[in-house]
């Protein structure tokens, strides 16, 4: 069996071009949806990850902006800097890219963000609201992994859905829109015994753990749809060999940038075992930002119904 591959930049195309409409839409009311980003210290990652969320909002019309703050920065001073942004009109979503530096207590900032702003769906009020099936603002990566399910018309209802990882971004959140499609869900994580066993029951399994490749052809059910959330570094040319039959462009990937990406899914035993199954990169990365740029959007027309 050769794995159909779910193309994750293709559904995020199509969704920017609805946000975008909709953006437009409310341009000529008189409303552009606006994103402030707060980025606070010096992580390479996330300030990759805000640059490119920047751009993305430039590119379907909404406004953003980037806040950057030294990584002493105190957990005082940002529930302060919220609650400033909390009050702005022109300011509909809220973002604090995760993780912040140590001494920051993240939860009580998550906890000041007003939940109307809360494009992250990270704020308890939100979280509770998904829990009980209300409307609200539901995480970016579940939300673009269920899109992603939609788009390719692979149901969960009825099916059952492993979900490995239970993390408040990712796992946990999933595990509830899966359940609220009538699948019927086993989530685990790293207490779990005999995972391969677990995720062989399913009809679609989704690995979000952050590890690089765990996910063997012995983990998969023939013929599931395996999503593969994780996002993991492949420095040394024998993990090349091992994970991706020494491709020759993921050799190219380390001479120029020093890595390339895996996810948490043995990519080849995955494609020669799975019946549908997402790439690393270019599957659930790019609906990650697209479902930001939707929540944003649908931030602002809540505000100005
Ligand atoms: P996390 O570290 O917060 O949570 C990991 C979860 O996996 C935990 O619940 C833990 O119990 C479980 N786990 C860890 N090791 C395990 C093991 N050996 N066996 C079973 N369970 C294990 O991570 P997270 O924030 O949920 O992210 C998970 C992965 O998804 C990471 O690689 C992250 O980079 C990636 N991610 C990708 C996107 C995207 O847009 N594609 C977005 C968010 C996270």
């Amino acid at each position: 069996m050769v794995a159909q591959m779910l193309d994750g930049a293709l559904v995020a195309s199509k969704l920017n071009a609805e946000t975008a409409e909709r953006c437009r839409a409310l341009i000529a009311r008189g409303v552009r949806p606006g994103l402030a980003a707060v980025l606070a210290g010096d992580n390479p990652a996330s300030r990759s990850y805000v640059a490119s969320k920047a751009k993305t909002c430039a590119r379907l019309g909404l406004h953003s902006e980037i806040i950057e703050l030294p990584a002493e920065t105190t957990t005082a001073e940002l529930v302060a800097l919220v609650a400033t942004l909390n009050a702005r009109a022109d300011i509909h979503g809220i973002l604090v890219q995760m993780p912040l530096p140590a001494p920051i207590d993240a939860q009580a900032i998550i906890r000041a963000i007003d939940p109307e702003k809360d494009v992250d769906g990270f704020h308890p009020v939100n979280v509770g609201r998904l829990a009980l099936k209300q409307d609200g603002f539901v995480p970016c990566t579940p939300a673009g992994v269920m899109a992603l399910l939609d788009h390719y018309d692979l149901p969960a209802r009825g099916r059952r859905a492993v979900v490995l990882g239970r993390s408040a971004i990712v796992g946990l959140p999933l595990s509830l829109l899966l359940l609220h499609r009538d699948a019927t869900v086993t989530v685990c994580h790293s207490r779990t015994p005999d995972l391969a066993a677990a995720a062989r029951s399913a009809d679609i399994l989704i690995a979000a753990i952050g590890r690089t490749a765990l996910v063997t052809e012995d983990f998969i059910q023939p013929g599931a749809v395996v999503i593969d959330v994780g996002i993991n570094r492949v420095t040394t040319g024998e993990e090349v060999e091992a994970c991706f039959g020494g491709d020759p462009a993921r050799l190219a990937d380390i001479e120029k940038k020093g890595y390339t990406l895996i996810g948490d899914v043995h990519p080849r035993q995955a494609a020669e075992r799975a019946g549908y199954l997402t790439p690393v990169p270019g599957g659930v990365g790019p609906l990650t930002i697209a479902m930001l740029m939707r929540n944003t959007t649908l931030a602002a027309e809540r505000a100005c119904r």
